[in-house]
């Protein structure tokens, strides 16, 4: 595959750049005492679906990662920031999140990225899941990172490319391609 240009890429937020999934099982773990539940056990997008924890726990959860992603404790994936500043010497980062709230994950990234790279970075927080390919067009992207498959599944035929970040709730089903980690999203764009 002939390498992206950087500026034709952009990137889901959580479970790409952020290890949302992670600080989901950690909380879980650690203040509701559900020690037997693991990122593997993830299997469908929809957590309630496939983990064997009350609704209100969930909710709780995700409220709290999605109102407070910083002192909630999520952090980003494994080479994610690093990768991210060398893609920021090339063109500026383009984020596009469903969250509803802008606020909350613009400052988590606020804290992660040099200034300078914060500074020119674009985000769009969108509030709804389905509707990413429009605006993905419109940022001029050609290619876009994302976990949640139904997503990745929209864009093909709109033009836009999906690269699928593996996760436990999306390696089957699919034929799209996939990256298994920041150190192969470096290598779309560079030696
Ligand atoms: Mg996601």
């Amino acid at each position: 595959m002939n390498k992206i240009n950087p500026a034709h890429i952009g990137f889901d937020i959580d479970g790409v750049v952020a290890d949302t999934g992670g600080a989901f099982i950690r909380i879980a773990n650690e203040e509701y005492g559900l020690r037997s539940i693991s990122l593997e056990d993830i299997t469908y997008y929809d957590v309630v679906d496939c983990l064997d924890v009350e609704r209100k726990i969930i909710d709780d959860i995700f409220t709290r990662l999605h109102d407070e992603p910083l002192s909630s404790g999520i952090q980003p994936m494994e080479d994610a920031i690093h990768v991210l500043h060398k893609y920021a010497e090339h063109a500026p980062l383009t984020f596009v999140t469903a969250r509803p709230q802008k606020k909350p994950i613009d400052i988590w990234l606020k804290h992660f990225l040099d200034p300078s790279v914060y500074e020119e970075m674009r985000l769009v927080a969108m509030g709804v899941h389905d509707n990413k390919a429009p605006y993905i067009k419109d940022l001029g992207l050609k290619y876009f990172v994302d976990d949640r498959l139904q997503t990745c599944q929209k864009l093909t035929g709109k033009g836009i490319t999906p690269l699928v970040y593996n996760q436990p709730w999306n390696i089957n089903g699919h034929n799209l391609q996939t990256v298994e980690d920041w150190k192969a999203i470096y290598a779309l764009c560079f030696d």
